[in-house]
């Protein structure tokens, strides 16, 4: 067996989320409120998915959500996260109502459990994690 190479596939920055992924550096997550229909989105788009309005300004999010659903990786294809199995990744959804993906950090398991965001880095890459409420 060889030993798999390490480094994460980075994610792509375009228009629309480097500002996103640059703030996630600082700790800081950021969604989209569409200027007409006043709803948040993520991840950033050019327009809104609900009305189509172009026109957003950027708010923090709180980081509290809810736990919507999640699997267990037992064999990762992502050669950055070889040897960290097994890991659980939950969907989230957020009070503010975005659905976002990322890797349970802390805490257990249960569907509608509160977590909140927390950022970590891989190869010098800040990405979107959750620990469950009242854990580390
Ligand atoms: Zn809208």
């Amino acid at each position: 067996m060889t030993d798999q190479p390490r480094g994460l596939i980075a994610p792509v920055m375009d228009a629309d989320s480097a500002a996103w992924w640059g703030a996630l550096a600082e700790g800081v997550l950021l969604l989209q409120q569409c200027d007409v229909c006043g709803r948040d989105r993520c991840p950033p788009l050019p327009c809104c998915p609900y009305c189509g309005s172009p026109g957003a300004r950027v708010v923090p999010a709180s980081g509290a959500g809810s736990v919507y659903s999640w699997t267990t990786v037992r064999r990762s294809l992502a050669p950055a996260f070889v040897g960290d199995e097994p890991y659980t990744v939950l969907a989230v959804n957020l009070d503010e109502g975005p659905r976002l993906f990322g890797r349970l950090l802390a805490g257990s398991l249960s569907s509608g459990a509160r977590v909140w965001a927390r950022c970590y880095e891989v190869d010098g890459q800040t990405l979107l994690g959750f620990v469950e409420a009242g854990a580390a």
